[in-house]
């Protein structure tokens, strides 16, 4: 299909060794009107220097009330190949495992019924299929139902939850992430597909505090594998690393947060008690050194993007879990937490933005948790909660 409109300044973008939006538009432009009228749409905006999207309409599929996001051209009649442009959200697998058979599906899918362009993920997580018609939409659900496909989180819902490959390739996993997501994602079904908060709500899994998903700043929930007990060393392979150049003293005993290692040029030793489970020299010093035998979780909450107040990060809330299935004390946990944001959180307010308006103790309080020191906010210098005379005094 040759192109239907001249695009001077999105050629500009072609340029250089970077990758291109532009040029995979054009490709799928070679057989998508969607596309061909995007690439129109999209250099109108380069030139006025404004969005020709308008938001609008509540689409949907039936039975679902999250999952689609409606978008429409505010020049439908200039560009009628996008006069609406629908993006439909589906849940990724856990740890973004496919085989080639499964992501050959879903292009057939959207070659199909939509634009045939996708985004490989989401900033949440989800598969994105960007582009369709409204009577598109039902069809399209119905083929990606049909062949075990869902629809993820959108809205004021449970957002598609997210892990790390975790055990599936890593070493360094302390918990398994990708069960932990799968029986997040089926027990949170109504959740996630009917929304119900005051905002949304985001699950991410991580294996370790090496965070590779970054859940400590992007997720409401972020649950981080972790450990008890003390780190293994294995001292022959520690002399080996030495041997070998590295610098202990600089690359990790200088390095360690807490300072709690020392080396003598023989022997590493850890003070355990002030470890703060951080990864850096375990990541550092894979061979010698393994996390310690007990293996569960840290709880944080809170973590968000700056939208209504200032970005936040996830706040310590349970320091140990343990995180074996059923996963029955994660979920109380959760079920607890939302029934008090429900009932005290305005509409669109975070949990995090929630816990910073009401305060800490009053959400350890109202939640049932415990004060412990390793939810201090900055350590040292701001504590978030205040021990009363009754604490003091057992
Ligand atoms: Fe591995 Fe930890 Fe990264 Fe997960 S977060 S992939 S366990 S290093
Ligand atoms: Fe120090 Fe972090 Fe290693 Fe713990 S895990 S000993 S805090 S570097």
């Amino acid at each position: 299909m040759s192109m239907k409109h001249q695009t001077p300044l999105l050629d500009e973008l072609e340029k250089g060794t970077f990758p291109s939006f532009v040029k995979e538009i054009k490709r799928a432009a070679e057989h998508s009107d969607y596309a061909q009228d995007l690439l129109g749409l999209l250099e109108l905006s380069y030139k006025e220097k404004v969005t020709h999207w308008k938001h609008g309409g509540i689409v949907g599929v039936r039975g679902y009330g999250a999952g689609v996001i409606g978008r429409y051209s505010d020049v439908p009649d200039q560009f009628p190949g996008v006069a609406h442009f629908h993006t439909v959200r589906v849940n990724q697998p856990s740890g973004f495992f496919y085989t080639t058979k499964a992501l050959r599906e879903i292009c057939d899918i959207w070659d199909k019924y939509g634009s045939g362009l996708t985004n490989m993920h989401g900033s949440t997580g989800d598969i994105i299929l960007l582009g369709t018609k409204t009577e598109n939409l039902e069809p399209a659900f119905a083929e990606l139902s049909s062949r075990g496909w869902d629809l993820g989180g959108s809205g004021s819902a449970v957002r598609t939850p997210s892990c790390c490959v975790g055990a599936a390739r890593c070493e360094w996993a302390n918990i398994d992430t990708m069960s932990i997501t799968h029986e997040i994602t089926q027990h949170y079904q109504d959740e996630m597909h009917r929304p119900a908060f005051p905002y949304k709500f985001k699950f991410k899994v991580a294996g370790c505090a090496v965070d590779c998903i970054a859940s400590i700043a992007r997720a409401d929930m972020s649950i981080i594998g972790t450990w008890r007990g003390d780190i293994q060393i294995d001292q022959g392979e520690v002399k080996n690393y030495a041997q070998g150049g590295m610098d202990i003293q600089k690359e990790i005993v200088e390095m360690c947060p807490t300072e709690c290692i020392s080396w003598d040029g023989s022997e590493l030793k850890i003070n355990n008690e002030d470890c703060n489970r951080c990864m850096h020299c375990i990541a550092k010093m894979t061979k010698a050194l393994r996390p310690g035998p007990e293996k569960g979780a840290t709880i944080l909450l809170g973590s968000k993007a700056p939208i209504v107040t200032g970005a936040l990060m996830s706040w310590v809330i349970v320091p140990f879990m343990k995180m074996e299935p059923p996963y029955d004390e994660l979920f109380d946990l959760v079920d607890r937490i939302w029934e008090w944001w429900d009932e005290h959180g305005k509409n669109r307010e975070r949990v995090g933005e929630l816990i910073e308006r009401l305060s800490f103790t009053r959400f350890l309080k109202d939640v049932g948790l415990d004060p412990q020191p390793a939810m201090v906010k900055e350590p040292r210098r701001d504590p978030f909660f205040f021990w009363s005379e009754e604490d003091v005094e057992k």
